[in-house]
């Protein structure tokens, strides 16, 4: 059957290959991936797969199998792009550029769609099989979200968290993507790398003004948010190595005119750690840090909290099947293991509920959200990775799907 699977991809790759480029030439940001949902539910027109399209806005859902089936296996490509006004293919208007691959996952999954769909295997099967295109997974442009929260189009600000809470995965048991590995110009795998969580504050400290030559008729909001960034700096030595918890604040409102002892400060901050216990517990050391800055000034000060990503947790029972079929393609030297990424993705929400992979590959040279990212082999990021994807799906279907009940009854969930 793999055979058939991976004859399929290859007599079919022209048009793998026109999907990713496709994308690549028309990027947009999250939330906003219009011409990238039309692409791909064209796509599920062409192999007859049934979708549920505007989901999370832009998302769109096929499905294939027996629709009444008690195992689900789902296969994500991530629709949008960053922001990268000088890549060179970047959209001219709103600056939208694929340098973080997310165009090589829609080619991938549709890859695998014409894997799974053309090679006959759902004959034999008696599962379902989820082709989800993923909007939104850049935690960009938060006031735009922000907007979209208030109009009621989300209620979470990134794709797979939205879709989350659309109760989309609750029919999902066992979740696989593909990232691309930044400065891997050579086909390479990279299985079971952790990601950090990641929540957000703006802290707003209110003060008093004053004329800058009288400051005791005045509450220096500035000072408080310095005081809060040297308290923040005094609990670095708390965290643990192995929590790889890091806080990089920045003041980005200190004040308007040199001669007026400030009213106001803002300092906005990320905090990333390795597992969900130091996340919160560093969280809460930045809110203590804030709130004691603004007593020590006497000023007053208000914490708005953003809830970022949970860290990725990849499934190893999964790896190990994914990694299986990449040996069909690559020697056990190109694959490596543990490589941790130290960026955050929603993905670490959905890996916290069911089990989730998200391996990453080479053939992209650049680094990640830079105007130098780029594919450097198409042929391996487009369709030797889709036909890993899809020999993965038949083997965790196969024989009952007798894999993929083993992976969901080992799965311990964390949130
Ligand atoms: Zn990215
Ligand atoms: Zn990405």
């Amino acid at each position: 059957m793999k055979k058939q699977i991976i004859d399929v991809i290859e007599a079919n790759k022209d048009a793998i290959i026109a999907c990713g480029e496709y994308i690549l030439n028309n990027p947009e940001l999250g939330f906003k991936e219009y011409k990238t949902s039309e692409y791909v539910k064209q796509e599920f027109k062409k192999l007859s797969i049934s979708y549920k399209e505007n989901l999370a806005v832009t998302g769109v859902m096929g499905v294939v199998g027996k629709p009444d089936a008690d195992v689900n296996i789902c296969v994500i490509g991530e629709m949008d792009a960053v922001k990268c006004y000088e890549h060179p293919y970047a959209d001219s208007v709103t600056g939208a550029a694929h340098a973080c691959g997310h165009n090589a996952q829609i080619a991938q999954m549709i890859g695998a769609a014409y894997g799974i769909v053309k090679s006959g295997i759902l004959n034999e099967c008696n599962c379902k099989i989820t082709f989800l295109a993923v909007p939104a997974e850049e935690f960009v442009e938060l006031d735009f979200r922000k907007r979209l929260v208030d109009d009621g189009a989300i209620t979470y600000m990134s794709g797979k968290q939205e879709l989350i809470h659309l109760g989309v995965f609750d029919d999902i048991d066992v979740a696989m993507m593909i990232h691309a590995h930044a400065l891997t110009p050579q086909p390479r795998l990279y299985m079971l790398g952790s990601s950090l969580g990641f929540e957000a504050r703006q802290i707003t400290f209110l003060g008093k003004s004053a004329h800058g030559s009288e400051p005791w008729n005045g509450i220096n909001a500035l000072d408080a948010a310095v005081m809060t960034i040297n308290a923040i700096n005094a609990n670095r030595s708390t965290f643990k190595d192995s929590d790889r918890v890091r806080i990089h604040p920045i003041i980005s409102n200190g004040g308007d005119l040199v001669n007026v002892i400030p009213d106001k400060a803002i300092i906005e901050t990320y905090i990333r750690a390795g597992n969900i216990s130091a996340l919160t517990d560093a969280c809460s050391k930045v809110d203590n840090a804030s709130k004691a800055g603004a007593i020590a000034l006497g000023a007053n000060c208000s914490i708005e909290n953003i809830k970022g990503y949970a860290p990725l947790i990849q499934d190893e029972n999964l790896s190990k099947v994914f990694e299986d079929n990449a040996l069909m393609f690559l020697n056990s030297g190109d694959i490596g293991h543990h490589q941790d990424m130290t960026g955050s993705t929603d993905m670490g929400d959905v890996s916290n509920i069911i089990p989730a992979i998200q391996p990453t590959i080479g053939g992209f040279d650049g680094a990640l959200h830079s105007k130098e990212f780029s594919i450097v082999d198409k042929e391996f990021v487009y369709v030797t990775a889709s036909k890993i994807l899809a020999c993965t799906v038949y083997d965790l279907i196969k024989d009952n799907a007798a894999k993929a009940r083993e992976i969901k009854q080992n799965f311990k969930k964390c949130i």
